[in-house]
């Protein structure tokens, strides 16, 4: 009969992104733990009554069978694991959730596995829904943490310059801290200004970065320490994040 039947794949993952294409359609970019990030067509998806409607909703989490085509996958079926339908109904918790998504798809590439990735997202949601820390407070932790696994880590719990781990006090900069002498010497040399950091800002900044992530999202900290991890992250994304993020222009900071 010379049909040619294609080929199936199962992966696991989350919509970032869906936009209506062609009268019935819709393309759905998900972020799978298998194949990073892919791009999918959900045939009939804006139809009546479609079975592939609920699953492409954006931040829909589930096992996505699709058809291996030679330029794209069509979603076959898909088993929704997890709806996060408080996030649509919420316009704050849609704008994090939306800039979360897309710093996830600039740092996924497709066929480069993105468990890591997948799972941060997850557990983010998770805390945003939960509303149990504020939301300026979650993203600290998820952009920390998706910088962590970018490869962007820091450096914190010793002086960069000189292994001192006298921690007393600290000093941030290029990937870590800096003790008071080594920054200093920083100052002098490269004219720059390393970043003072109070104690209850180091210990915070520790734990998000050494805890595992299904716990990380379970603590509180006073406003003031708050505030200097946001000047903090903005300092250290300003330098090793030169991307404007469109989602962002819609978070207060
Ligand atoms: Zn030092």
């Amino acid at each position: 009969m010379g049909i040619h039947m294609s080929e199936t794949v199962t992966v696991t993952g989350m919509v970032l992104l869906s936009s209506p294409v062609k009268e019935y359609d819709r393309r759905i970019e998900i972020l799978t733990r298998e194949r990073g990030r892919i791009s999918a067509f959900a045939k009939g998806a804006r139809k009546a009554g479609s079975a592939l409607s609920a699953c492409t909703i954006p931040f829909t989490f589930g096992e996505y069978t699709l058809y291996e085509g030679r330029n794209s996958y069509n979603v076959k079926s898909a088993g929704i694991q997890k709806f996060f339908g408080d996030i649509a109904e919420d316009y704050d918790m849609t704008c994090y959730a939306s800039y979360f998504a897309e710093m996830a798809r600039y740092f996924a590439r497709e066929n480069i596995e993105a468990g890591q990735e997948l799972l941060l997202l997850y557990i983010t949601l998770l805390a945003l829904q939960n509303k149990q820390m504020p939301e300026k407070l979650i993203r600290i932790v998820y952009e920390m943490r998706m910088m962590m696994i970018q490869g962007q880590g820091l450096e914190l719990f010793q002086c960069l310059g000189c292994q001192n781990t006298d921690t007393r006090e600290v000093y941030f900069q290029a990937g870590g801290l800096l003790c008071r002498k080594c920054a200093e010497k920083e100052r002098e040399l490269a004219k720059v200004h390393p970043f003072e950091l109070s104690l209850d800002g180091l210990y915070t900044v520790q734990f998000i970065l050494s805890t595992p992530v299904e716990k990380v999202y379970s603590f509180l900290v006073a406003e003031e320490v708050q505030k200097e991890l946001e000047r903090f992250m903005q300092g250290y994304l300003g330098r090793y994040l030169p991307h404007r993020f469109q989602s962002a222009e819609f978070l207060d900071r």
